[in-house]
């Protein structure tokens, strides 16, 4: 199995930089990672893999060219980001329905093994999410459909063709549903990033910088759950090796916070207190969303573990280095080999 190929789609971005680290890690000999971004804004890039960079997967023969020799795949390729962008750019959002579509047909041709795609817990139910105090989401609350608008409908639907491809092609995919993934080594600002790294980015900034106040999207009471990259990556594996989950499944912490005490965490990291700032008018998404992991535990026995409070530490340490260094986003590379 070491010896087979691997391919990631999405691999200059956060979650794939880090699911090829691990591939190469565990000694898989042939990892090819693929992505539309020039090699240089990659997040991480290293040499021993087969880089294919600068190829878009939104045409079909970007993705037959990716598929030749190819084992299992892993699809983390998407064009998003936090509430901030997949609210103004619903259309762009959907658009990635392309890239699973054409991986999906090209996989099949190829005779591809196993395919994996990730979703989101953006596909849930809106009503599912009114109340922040709600417990957790279970996956069949993703039926009747009512997504994220967007980005949420784009992730269902695909989801969808997965199991189609599936039922009428024989091709083997699996689905996790991932809850908000936070770590270093990712977004933090330009408009994509996601509210850990926002929070951490804002927190960093003030503290450098001598400011005195933060703005916070919506009131702050809104909650979520937020998992570490390494959990993510583990789970991710897990979830692809499984001959039992064949079905979409929640990949995400159950440490349901509140944006406020988000913030509280990162203030004691930070070791400041600053003034909130709420702006009502921000893009804040639903009001409460929280994974219910009842599935994955049994279906695994495990669930992700690292707690929010180490996982920010390490997330705050890296941003704050990137800012006090004057890195610049399109900077975030890390060369390794
Ligand atoms: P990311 O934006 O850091 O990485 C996605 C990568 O896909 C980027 O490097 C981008 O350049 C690449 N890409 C976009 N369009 C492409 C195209 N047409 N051809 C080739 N490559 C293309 O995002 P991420 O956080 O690593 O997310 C990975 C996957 O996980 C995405 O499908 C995302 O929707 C899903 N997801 C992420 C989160 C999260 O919190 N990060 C939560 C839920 C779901």
């Amino acid at each position: 199995m070491k010896d087979n190929l691997i391919v990631v789609c999405g691999a200059g971005g956060f979650i794939g930089g880090f699911l090829v680290a691990d591939l190469l890690k565990q000694g898989y000999t042939r990892v090819r990672a693929v992505d539309i971004k020039p090699i240089e804004r990659w997040y991480q890039r290293f040499d021993v893999a087969e880089n294919v960079a600068s190829l878009d997967l939104k045409e079909l023969s970007g993705c037959r060219q990716v598929m030749k020799g190819a084992s299992w795949v892993y699809n983390l390729a998407a064009d998003m980001g936090g509430m901030g962008f997949i609210e103004n750019n619903k259309a762009l959002c959907m658009l990635s329905v392309l890239i699973n579509t054409h991986l999906l047909q090209a996989a099949r041709e190829a005779e591809v093994q196993r395919f994996f795609y990730s979703s989101s817990a953006c596909v849930y139910n809106h009503e599912k999410q009114i109340d922040p105090s709600m417990t957790g989401l279970k996956e069949e609350d993703a039926y009747p459909g009512m997504p994220e608008d967007g980005y949420g409908w784009e992730k269902l639907f695909s989801e969808r063709m997965c199991r189609h491809f599936t039922e009428d092609f024989e091709l083997i995919t699996r689905v996790a549903r991932f809850h908000n993934v936070y770590g270093p080594l990712g977004t933090y600002d330009g408009g994509r990033e996601k509210a850990p790294a926002a929070i951490c980015r804002k927190i960093a900034d003030a503290k450098i910088h001598g400011h005195q106040e933060i703005e916070i999207w919506g009131s702050g009471e809104q909650t979520r759950s937020f998992m570490y990259i390494d959990d993510c990556i583990k789970g991710t594996q897990d979830i692809m090796r499984s001959e039992q989950i064949t079905f979409p499944i929640n990949l995400g912490s159950a440490e349901k916070v509140s944006i406020n005490q988000l913030v509280d965490i990162v203030e004691d990291i930070a070791g400041m207190r600053l003034t909130r700032r709420y702006n009502l008018n921000a893009p804040k998404g639903v009001n409460g969303r929280n994974s219910d992991n009842t599935l994955i535990k049994e279906m695994l026995g495990w669930e992700p573990s690292i707690s929010l409070r180490t996982g920010l530490e390490k997330t705050y340490a890296w941003i704050f280095d990137q800012i006090k260094s004057g890195q610049s986003k399109d900077s975030v590379v890390n060369l390794a080999s």
